[in-house]
Order: structure tokens, then C-alpha cells, then sequence
């Protein structure tokens, strides 16, 4: 058990320190497993085809952390992209009102969650900027839909532009004039415009939502997406793109299963910020879009994001700098230990770090019944500040009275204190071991331990 534990602190620190660089077989490797989870994602296939260009471009050559598998690195970097390709500044995200009846337009295929969000948002707008807003149905074959939207308006208490089929001639682009003079002459400030859907894209229809974006100049044109829809939404998106305006996104049924790959699909091929995610059936399921956590959500490798991202803080840390520099000459003293110790803390103590490591958080109740944990760490960190400068210099001077005096001096028994050499001592050797290259990563680490 003390040769695992020095051998962790080992692994992290004298492994530390950057080594070769990343491969096109690292990349190969790495890559097909992620591929995997992105197409699991519904992330469609050529926008992820077109990431993997991008990130084998990227990390190609990048060095790699030596306590670090050339697998974890390229995680990393791709989850980066992730991130980058949702990412968007607050303005993108806010929904922008223009003019003295500011128009918004709902388009998107039909069952998407279009009626549902045109009540959704204007509910949002209602309670949250105090803007009066009025709704209309311009979706004119089904007569359900006009109904539908007509009881919404009720619930999220909001306008409702009421008129008959033969008003204003049938025609859809007269009846949305006529709701925005009528919004403008009653003091609504926000017109929101729910339009047909199709099963599919189809030509007389994209015309008609032309035709309505070119009569109405509205504020914003949000394409409504079902987030379950996988593979085909990145036609779809392309197709509306190509018809109208699109100034917004909204991904609806966020709430499920959905691990939001065809967000990140959408988002990538037309590049159009996303407002909101629907995460309900209600009026209040509605949420303010925030990229943080879909990248996340969309790889599901979390634990090797974060540990690549701590190795490289500790990387950047002064401190560990000068520690590494120091085993890597092959000096190590009490000191040189103490400060693995404190390393060790920073990485959220051993219980953290472990777990973060694939393949070793089944060792943590075996290490828990050792009694190796974080008071132990705290514990030795404590016994070498009871040590003089020379003894930390040079332990093998420290007898049987010098073990009394240190023990006294920080209220710990004579065995924690020998318990401490011992491990000092194993940590020495492994050192040796790193340098003489017997050792290269965590992963030889673990499989080590693992025969112990
Ligand atoms: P439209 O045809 O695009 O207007 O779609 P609707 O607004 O009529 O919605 C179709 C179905 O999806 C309805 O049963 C809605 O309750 C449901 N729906 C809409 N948004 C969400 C959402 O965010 N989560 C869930 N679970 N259901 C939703
Ligand atoms: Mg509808």
C-alpha cells in the first residue's frame, strides 16, 4: 500500500512535465472512440466528420502531458471544440426587439414545438420585460392549430389576434399585417407570429414564410427544432436557411434523453445563435440558452476533461515547476515530498484525484481501508514541518531521538513518524525507477499497482 501511494505521488509529479506529441495513430485511436459517442449524441454525421477534421488539424504535434495518455489529451481538445462551436456572447442570446411592434416569427416543421414556444416566449417576455404581447396563427389548414394557440394565449394571459378564415381574403400575408396594425393601435409592443409546419420542407410553403419575413421585417426569425430529431436536422436547418432570415435558434424536448447533438449540429452548419432550449410541456419550461454545459453533455467523457485540465494547472504551478525540475536531476529530499503532498491536495486530495483517473476509481475502497486519505497527507505534511532544515535535507540522518523530537513536535506517535520515512523511501525509488524509464505514465502506474 505505501508503494501505491508513492507511487501516485510519483505518477503525478515526476510524470509530469510535457513528452512526445501527438500522433496520427494516437489521433486514429482516440478519435473512433469519440466518434462513437457524438453519433450516440445525434450529432450528424458529416457536421462530425468536419469537427474531426478540424481537431486533427489542431492536435496534431500538440505535446502531450507525460502523466497523461495521448487519449485524454485529444478529449480534451475536442471537447474544447465542442465548446467553442455552441459558445455565443449574451447579446446573441438575448431576443432582440425592434421598432414600435416588435415582430417575432416561429417557423419550423410540423410537431416541432412551434405553438408551444410562440406561448412560451411570449409568456417569458410578458413576465420578465413587461412588454404586452399579441399572438397570431397564421397556420391556416389546420383549424386546430389556430385553436391551440388561441387557449395558450389565455393560459400565459397574453393578446390574441382573433379573425375567420374568410377575413382579410384568406390571405396569410394580409392577416399579418392586419394583427400588427391592430397590435400597434392597441399598445402591444411585441407581435409574435406562430406559422404552418409541414411534415416535411416544401416549396409552396417556404414561400409563404418568405413572403411573411419580407411583409412583416421582423426583429427575429426563429427556426423551432426538435432536439430528438437527430440525424435529418441538419437538412432541415440548411433547407429553412436557405428560404428565410434566420436570426435564432430553439431546441425543443431538451428535458429527455436528449444529449443535444442535434443542437450542436444546427448551431454548427448555420451558425445561428440559440435563444432558448424548451425543456417541457409547460409554459414555464423554458430556458435561457448557456453553452457551459452541452459540450458536456454531448461527449460524456467529463472525468478526463476536468483531470487534463487540472494536470495542466499544476503544470503552470511555479512550485511543481521547480519540483519537477529538481526529480528530473534526481534530487529529492523531505521537502521535494512534502511538496508532492501539497500537489496532491490541490488535485482534490486523493479521493479526487483517483477517481478521476479511468481504471483506478475501483482501488479507492481498498486505499479508504488502508487509511490512506487526505488527513494521512495533512498528517505528513505537518510531521515534515516538525523536521529541522538539514533533516529535511538529508533524511537518512534522522535517529531514534530526532524521531521523538519531531514527533513531540507536532503531536503525532513515533510510528506515524516512521510510516512517513517508509514512504519516503518507496517514493526514492520510484523516482529511480521514472528516470531509468521503467515507468512512463499513470496507466504503467496502474497496471503496477494492480499486480501488487
Ligand atoms: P408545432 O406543430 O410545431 O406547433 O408543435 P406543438 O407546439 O403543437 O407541439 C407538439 C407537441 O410537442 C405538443 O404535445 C407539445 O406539448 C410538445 N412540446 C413542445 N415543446 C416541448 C418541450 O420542450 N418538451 C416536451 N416534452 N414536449 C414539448
Ligand atoms: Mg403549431
Amino acid at each position: 500500500m505505501f508503494d501505491f501511494l508513492s507511487s501516485k505521488l510519483e505518477g503525478v509529479f515526476s510524470a509530469l512535465g510535457k513528452t512526445g506529441s501527438i500522433t496520427e495513430n494516437d489521433l486514429e485511436k482516440a478519435l473512433r472512440e469519440i466518434r462513437i459517442s457524438l453519433l450516440e449524441a445525434d450529432v450528424a454525421l458529416p457536421v462530425v466528420q468536419k469537427l474531426f477534421n478540424e481537431v486533427k488539424e489542431e492536435a496534431l504535434g500538440e505535446k502531450i502531458f507525460r502523466s497523461l495518455a495521448p487519449k485524454q489529451m485529444i478529449v480534451k481538445i475536442m471537447h474544447d471544440k465542442l465548446q467553442s462551436v455552441v459558445s455565443q456572447s449574451s447579446e446573441e442570446t438575448e431576443i432582440k426587439l425592434r421598432g414600435d411592434v416588435a415582430t417575432l416569427m416561429l417557423v419550423g416543421l410540423q410537431g416541432v414545438g412551434k405553438t408551444t414556444t410562440c406561448s412560451k416566449i411570449a409568456h417569458f417576455l410578458q413576465k420578465n420585460y413587461s412588454s404586452k404581447v399579441l399572438m397570431v396563427s397564421l397556420d391556416l389548414q389546420r383549424a386546430a392549430a389556430y385553436n391551440q394557440l388561441k387557449s395558450l394565449a389565455l393560459k400565459a394571459k397574453v393578446g390574441f389576434f382573433e379573425f375567420t378564415p374568410t377575413d382579410f381574403g384568406g390571405e396569410v400575408n394580409q392577416i399579418a399585417l392586419a394583427a400588427k396594425a391592430y397590435a400597434k393601435e392597441h399598445g402591444f409592443k411585441v407581435l409574435i407570429v406562430d406559422t404552418a409546419g409541414r411534415t416535411s420542407i416544401d416549396e409552396p410553403l417556404m414561400q409563404q414564410l418568405r413572403g411573411l419575413s419580407e411583409v412583416l421585417n421582423p426583429s427575429e426569425v426563429i427556426l423551432v427544432a426538435d432536439s430528438m430529431l437527430g440525424q435529418v436536422s441538419v437538412k432541415m436547418a440548411q433547407d429553412f436557411q436557405s428560404f428565410v432570415p434566420l436570426t435564432g435558434l430553439v431546441l425543443t424536448k431538451m428535458e429527455g434523453n436528449s444529449r443535444g447533438g442535434a443542437l450542436l449540429s444546427i448551431k454548427y452548419v448555420t451558425g445561428i445563435p440559440v435563444k432558448f432550449t424548451g425543456v417541457g410541456e409547460h409554459m414555464d419550461d423554458l430556458e435561457i440558452f448557456s453553452s457551459q454545459r452541452i459540450a458536456d453533455r454531448i461527449l460524456q467523457m467529463g472525468d478526463v476533461v476536468t483531470l487534463v485540465e487540472k494536470v495542466s494547472q499544476l503544470e503552470s504551478d511555479k512550485e511543481i515547476k521547480g519540483l519537477n525540475k529538481r526529480l528530473s536531476q534526481g534530487i529529492y529530499t523531505m521537502d521535494d515530498f512534502k511538496k508532492q503532498c501539497e500537489g496532491l491536495m490541490k488535485l482534490g486530495g486523493i479521493g479526487g484525484f483517483m477517481g478521476m483517473i479511468p481504471g483506478l476509481g475501483k482501488m479507492k475502497d481498498k486505499i479508504k481501508e488502508a487509511g490512506i486519505d487526505d488527513t494521512m497527507l495533512k498528517r505528513q505534511i505537518a510531521i515534515i514541518n516538525s523536521m529541522t532544515k538539514a533533516e529535511r535535507k538529508t533524511p537518512s540522518m534522522i535517529t531514534s531521538n530526532r524521531k521523538k523530537r519531531i514527533a513531540a513536535g507536532c503531536g503525532q506517535g513515533v510510528d506515524k513518524v516512521n510510516k512517513l520515512l517508509k514512504q519516503y523511501e518507496q517514493s526514492a525509488k520510484m523516482l529511480k525507477k521514472f528516470r531509468q524509464g521503467k515507468l512512463k505514465n499513470l496507466t504503467d502506474l496502474a497496471k503496477m499497482n494492480n499486480n501488487l
